[in-house]
């Protein structure tokens, strides 16, 4: 199975994608992720790359296939690959599926999390992250033991400079724009499921577990 995860910032996309590769081994390839482990370094594409997350904007279509190409095919994956934050825009999904086809392998299914625009920006505003780990905390919803230390090693949690509100509406305009014209795509190809993104980790989860296992 290779399965998209697809939603506006904020919708839970890197949350589930956790949950999902756990409980069934797939390999997770998440863009977003993988650019900002770039980005932490000083070199010069690092600090392109900063300028252009930081306010929100996408990343070129070549540098992100670039290294969405790269996992594809160096993974002798088994399993499957779980995407998520990618692809973003028509172009990047037509690359997929000619990726894919090289190895006889197409995307299998498309969970889209459907969360209104309200709650995509309270729950952007309150997150936190430990960097080394990845481990996600929400200031409300999901707050660590100590106020602003990781649960497991007490190092300081971190906020995304992409994540403040004035950002964040932009994000969600490039999404509505460029991302959300791929639910048309998928849905032509009978492969698209829509699953309320509305509710605790677990229960989406749950509500995911659902689609996949049927
Ligand atoms: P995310 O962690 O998925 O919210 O992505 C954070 C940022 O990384 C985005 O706002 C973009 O700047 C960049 N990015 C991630 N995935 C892509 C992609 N598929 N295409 C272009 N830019 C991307």
């Amino acid at each position: 199975m290779n399965i998209i995860l697809l939603g506006p910032p904020g919708s839970g996309k890197g949350t589930q994608a956790k949950n999902i590769t756990s409980e069934y081994g797939y390999v997770q390839l998440s863009t977003g992720d993988m650019l900002r482990a770039e980005y932490c370094s000083d070199s010069k594409i690092g600090l392109e790359l900063k300028a252009l997350m930081d306010g929100g904007n996408l990343v070129s279509d070549e540098i992100v296939i670039g290294i969405v190409e790269e996992r594809i095919f160096q993974n002798e994956s088994t399993t499957g690959f779980m995407l998520d934050g990618f692809p973003r825009n028509k172009a990047q999904a037509k690359k997929l599926d000619a990726m894919l086809a090289v190895k006889n392998e197409h995307i299998n299914m498309v969970l889209r999390l459907l969360v209104d625009d309200e709650v995509v920006v309270r729950r952007i505003a309150g997150r936190r992250f430990h960097l080394k780990s990845g481990r996600s905390y929400h200031v409300e919803f999901n707050p660590p033991e100590i106020s602003g230390k990781d649960d497991l090693t007490g190092d300081f949690l971190v906020q995304r400079a992409d994540d403040n509100e004035e950002v964040v509406q932009s994000r969600l305009d490039i999404y509505r724009e460029q991302t959300e014209p791929l639910v048309k795509y998928y849905e032509e190809k009978n492969v698209l499921v829509s699953i309320d993104g509305i509710g605790t980790p677990d229960e989406i989860f749950a509500r995911i577990k659902t689609a996949l296992e049927q």
